[in-house]
């Protein structure tokens, strides 16, 4: 039977992984996977986290279930976190989840049990894996205009010519913050365009939250999606602690339903923790158990407060130096929108020769369609870069 299985193309990000370990150059660079390195490039355990840990080895008496649908400090914790005082928890159902990815599947197949002529709106581009999940459940995919290749900023215009076309039914999904793969992110005054385009259609926002506290700072981050919440009755949001928190391999996220009435809530949360119950029945304790600990102790959260601030300025410096370093040795402002754009990741738009060109001749490795991970830089390798970047032609 397996012998009739057809050869899976390997996840290209993760694939560049596998090349640049093979790559045997001293100076090689590595700006592919979504991973926050240090300067050293060290993708650390956060302080506050490990404290978490510690308490937890101290206190913890058992490891029977837990619940199915998550913990509801964790719940609670998540939708403060990502939603402030909008939080409305007699209308919002919430999952824990298997990362943020768990949080998209999730949202995808309740939006699927709702309506199963279910279509899907995503940017063009967008994470890969959001496609190849839609593809793989079945589910139809329409992409919108996202990025303009001139400018490297959000062609707005566009956008919401494209997804004013979704209806009652579609699910438009949306970064929060910190676009992946490009960097470029709609301002406060889009996001009010959108709701309002939103509202007229009657499509339901899925909100990918994947780095709240990379971009513009914790609430800032998440203005967008606060915004959205306080105008349209119907709201879902995947979160992901992988990247705020560390917890990468903890597999840590949070699927939040926001609905327009209690009852609607009682029946999402039903549907929520059955798809859990058919996935994998209960999610992963340890991790929503971390950040539930970091985020109800006062003491805690200020001191990860401070460190994602630490980390948050980091990948701003870099950027900054990046564009400097680009301006005096292109001598234009071609490539400020590196300083513009937020979180981890820029799309250089490059073309696919160029960015060959960079990894064979510099040892830079970036993912193919010119994503860089900024994080992956340091004071010392940006020359290197900004060199490859005006020596491949860019
Ligand atoms: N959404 C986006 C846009 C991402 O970049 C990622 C991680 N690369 C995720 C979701 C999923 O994150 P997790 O590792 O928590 O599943």
């Amino acid at each position: 039977m397996l012998g009739n299985l057809k050869p899976q193309a390997p996840d290209k990000i993760l694939a560049l992984i596998g090349e640049f370990r093979a790559d045997p150059r001293q100076g090689k660079i590595d700006l592919g996977v979504g991973v926050y390195k240090d300067a050293t490039g060290h993708t650390p355990i956060m302080r506050a986290v490990l404290e978490a840990e510690k308490r937890m080895l101290e206190n913890e008496t058992t490891k029977t279930y837990a619940g199915l649908a998550g913990e509801p400090e964790f719940q609670r914790a998540m939708g403060e976190l990502i939603l402030g005082a909008g939080l409305k928890p007699e209308t919002t159902a919430a999952l824990a989840t298997v990362g943020g990815t768990g949080a998209i599947r999730q949202a995808l197949e309740l939006a699927r049990m709702a309506n199963p002529e279910l279509r899907v709106f995503v940017s063009d581009p967008t994470w890969p894996n959001h496609v190849s999940i839609m593809n793989f459940m079945g589910v139809p995919v329409v992409t919108y205009r996202y990025f303009d290749a001139e400018t490297r900023g959000v062609a707005f215009d566009a956008m919401k010519q494209d997804i004013s076309a979704a209806k009652k039914g579609d699910v438009v999904l949306l970064h929060g913050c910190c676009h992946n793969p490009t960097g470029a992110n709609l301002t406060l005054d889009q996001w009010a365009e959108v709701a309002s385009i939103l509202e007229k259609t009657g499509a339901t926002p899925l909100i990918d939250l994947a780095y709240q506290g990379f971009g513009d700072g914790l609430e800032e981050d998440a203005a967008g999606t606060r915004l959205i919440a306080s105008r349209i009755p119907e709201v879902l949001i995947a979160a992901s602690c992988s990247k705020n928190f560390g917890i990468y391999r903890e597999r840590t996220g949070c699927l939040l339903a926001l609905c327009d009435n209690p009852a609607t809530k009682e029946l999402a949360q039903g549907a929520m923790a059955f798809l859990n119950r058919q996935t994998y029945s209960f999610p992963p304790f340890h991790g929503a158990k971390v950040v539930a600990t970091i985020l109800n102790d006062a003491g805690l959260r200020a001191d990860w407060q401070a460190e994602l601030e630490e980390v948050r300025g980091g990948m701003l410096r870099l950027r900054e130096q990046l564009a400097t370093e680009l301006r005096d040795l292109a001598g234009s402002d071609r490539f400020g929108f590196l300083a513009e754009h937020r979180g981890m990741f820029s799309r250089l738009g490059a073309s696919p020769e160029q960015v060959a060109r960079m990894k064979e001749e510099f040892g830079i490795y970036m993912v193919g369609d010119s994503r860089l991970n900024i994080a992956g830089l340091n004071e010392a390798t940006i020359p290197v870069l900004a060199r490859a970047i005006i020596e491949a032609g860019v």
